[in-house]
């Protein structure tokens, strides 16, 4: 197993969040496996897929990534609260990697199997103020 992220000479995202995206992505479609049966690959799905950032090809399970460069903490941010919900209680609930690096190097990752995240398990965060850009945003 490589433990380097993948170099991509032509990445042309400025944003560093933007820039680990592509590049944690790249190395678990590159290095990782499906944990859930062992099965030998993961397809990355269409960037913005409502449903999940890979797929196994062989059992159909899907994976939703999140990569932090700091330490991982207690709690995770995700997005908008209600269809976070919605999404967990439907049967399209993917899996979770999370994976933490430092720089451009792979540290660790956990899964999170789908079974564990009910609604008790999410938390809503208060609605953006009113002065905000995206005023009355719940997010989790
Ligand atoms: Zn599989």
């Amino acid at each position: 197993m490589n433990l380097v992220f993948p170099e991509i000479p032509d990445l042309r995202y400025k944003s560093p969040s933007q820039r680990i995206r592509v590049l944690s992505e790249t190395w678990m479609k590159n290095e990782m496996y499906c944990p859930s049966y062992g099965c030998d690959y993961l397809s990355k799905l269409p960037n913005n897929s409502k449903l999940a950032d890979f797929r196994c090809e062989s059992c159909g399970e899907i994976y939703e990534l999140k990569s932090k460069g700091s330490p991982i903490g207690r709690t995770l941010l995700d997005g908008a609260y209600y269809a976070a919900i919605e999404r967990i209680t439907s049967n399209s609930n993917p899996n979770l990697f999370v994976m933490r690096y430092q720089k451009n190097l792979f540290e660790a990752l956990t899964v999170v199997p789908k079974y564990f995240f009910t609604p008790d398990v999410l938390m809503m965060r208060p609605p953006l103020a009113p002065t905000a850009r995206r005023a009355g945003y719940i997010g989790s």
